[in-house]
C-alpha cells in the first residue's frame, strides 16, 4: 500500500509512527507440522495514521501474500461469550430493522456461523467467502435458507438481491477499503442488474431501503487499551469511529449509527444508501485525536512488551510453565512478540476444534484441546482477550486445573 497518500480519503498528510519486523504473514493459519510453522511466511509492518481521516494502515501491505483458503481459520465461535454477542447482534438487526423473512448477503461469511443465526431467525440468506469449507470439523449444518458460495464478494454477485448486507471482520483485511465499500453501495442501488444496467432485480423490499450493516476490530482498543497484540499482517487498516463513518460517507451510505461492541474491542456501522445531501467531512478533533494516540503508541507497545518479557523471565526463573488460552491473532502475536522468551508458554490451547493438533507459525507450539491442560498442570494461563477471562476461569474450574489466570 502506498506510504504517501491515505487509502480512505487521498490525503497525502500522513504519519508513520509504529513498526514490526518479521511478523508471521498469517496469524489464523496454522501449519499441520512443525517444520511449515518454523518456516511460515513472515512480512512487515510499518503503520500510518491519517492527519485527513484518522484512518490506519500498514503502508508495507503486499495484498499478493495474502490469499484467503480453505485453511483460513479465524472463527470465534466456539467461544460461548461470542456466540452470546454474534446471537444478540442479529436479533438486534432483525428487529431493528424489521427483517423478519429479508433476504440478506453477507460478504466474508467465514464458515457461515453468523448466517446461521441470521437464518434460523427466518432470513433468507446468502454467503461469500473463500475460505468457506463446507466439510470443516465442528462446523455446523446449513440452515434451511442459507447457502455459501465459496468466492470472494465482487460486482459480478451485486445482483444478489438483500434487505440487509453485512460484512463483519473483513473490512480491515482489505487494501482498498473505499473502492470496496463502493462497490457494495453500487450492489444496493435498485433497478439495476450486475452488470449495472438498468432492469434488473431491485435490491429493495417492500420498497424498504437495504441496511449495510459492517463490523471491524476498533483500533480505540488497540490504542488506548494497548491491545497491542492485536496488530497483525492481515490487518491492512485499522479503524476508529471517525475513521469507518468518513468512509462510509465517501462511499455514498448514510450512517445511522456507529457503536462500539464487544466490550469496546469491535466498531460497528449501520449505513443504508444515502440519496444526495452532503456529508459534513470527519471531525477534525477527533482525528487528532487518533493522530495523538498514535503518537505515543510506539513507547507504549514497548513499554507493554517489556514487562510481559520480565514476567516471563520471572516465571522461567521460578521454574513455573505456562500456557495460553487461544490461539488466533493475540496468541500467535503474543507468542512471536515474545519469543525467545515466550518459551515459557509450553503450551497454548484453544476450543476451536479445527485448530487443535496443528502449529502455530514462527514459534511453533503445537495447538491442544482445553482438557490437555489437565495432563500438562500449568502454573499460569495467560489469556489471551479479557473478554474471556470469566468463561475460561470457569472452563479450568470445570477441568479442575487450578492455574493463576492472567490477562495477555
Ligand atoms: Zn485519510
Amino acid at each position: 500500500m502506498a506510504v504517501s497518500i491515505c487509502a480512505g480519503c487521498g490525503s497525502a498528510e500522513v504519519s508513520r509512527f509504529f513498526r514490526a519486523e518479521n511478523v508471521p504473514v498469517f496469524c489464523n493459519v496454522l501449519w499441520p507440522t512443525r517444520e511449515e510453522a518454523l518456516a511460515a511466511p513472515r512480512a512487515e509492518i510499518d503503520l500510518a495514521c491519517c492527519g485527513g481521516c484518522g484512518l490506519i494502515w500498514n503502508t508495507a501491505y503486499d495484498p499478493s501474500l495474502v490469499e484467503y483458503r480453505a485453511r483460513y481459520e479465524n472463527s470465534l465461535h466456539f467461544s460461548p461469550r461470542f456466540q452470546q454477542y454474534a446471537r444478540g447482534l442479529a436479533r438486534r438487526l432483525i428487529d431493528g430493522y424489521h427483517l423478519e423473512g429479508a433476504r440478506v448477503v453477507e460478504i466474508g461469511c467465514g464458515q457461515g456461523d453468523f448466517l446461521r443465526m441470521l437464518a434460523q431467525e427466518g432470513c433468507r440468506c446468502v454467503g461469500f467467502d473463500p475460505s468457506y469449507a463446507p466439510k470443516a470439523e465442528g462446523r455446523g449444518e446449513n440452515a434451511p435458507g442459507m447457502r455459501i458460495v465459496r468466492d470472494y464478494y465482487g460486482p459480478q454477485h451485486a445482483g444478489e438481491a438483500a434487505d440487509l448486507v453485512c460484512s463483519r471482520h473483513v473490512l480491515e483485511h482489505i487494501a482498498r477499503p473505499l473502492e470496496f465499500l463502493a462497490m457494495v453501495r453500487r450492489s444496493l442501488e435498485p433497478g439495476e442488474d450486475s452488470r449495472g444496467e438498468p432492469g434488473g432485480e431491485a435490491s429493495i423490499a417492500g420498497g424498504g431501503v437495504p441496511v449495510f450493516f459492517v463490523e471491524v476490530p476498533n483500533a480505540m482498543a488497540t490504542l488506548v487499551d494497548l491491545a497491542v497484540w492485536d496488530v497483525i499482517y492481515e490487518h491492512c487498516c485499522y479503524f476508529t469511529a471517525v475513521s469507518l463513518r468518513e468512509l462510509l460517507e465517501r462511499a455514498g451510505f448514510e450512517v445511522l449509527r456507529v457503536s462500539e461492541e464487544f466490550d469496546g474491542q469491535f466498531l460497528a456501522a449501520e449505513a443504508r444508501p444515502r440519496r444526495g445531501g452532503s456529508v459534513c467531512g470527519p471531525d477534525p478533533a477527533a482525528v487528532e485525536e487518533v493522530m495523538r494516540l498514535c503518537g505515543k503508541f510506539e513507547m507504549s507497545y514497548q513499554e507493554k512488551v517489556s514487562n510481559w518479557r520480565a514476567q516471563l523471565r520471572e516465571m522461567s526463573s521460578r521454574d513455573r510453565c505456562a500456557a495460553a488460552w487461544g490461539a488466533g491473532s493475540k496468541g500467535v502475536t503474543f507468542l512471536n512478540v515474545l519469543a525467545p522468551d515466550s518459551s515459557v508458554v509450553e503450551t497454548v490451547v484453544d476450543l476451536n476444534p479445527r485448530k487443535q493438533g496443528l502449529f502455530v507459525p514462527g514459534v511453533a507450539l503445537q495447538v491442544m484441546a482445553p482438557e490437555e491442560l489437565q495432563s500438562t498442570r500449568p502454573d499460569v494461563v495467560v489469556v489471551m482477550n479479557r473478554v474471556y477471562a470469566e468463561e475460561v476461569r470457569a472452563m479450568l474450574s470445570g477441568l479442575g486445573v487450578a492455574a493463576e489466570l492472567v490477562v495477555a
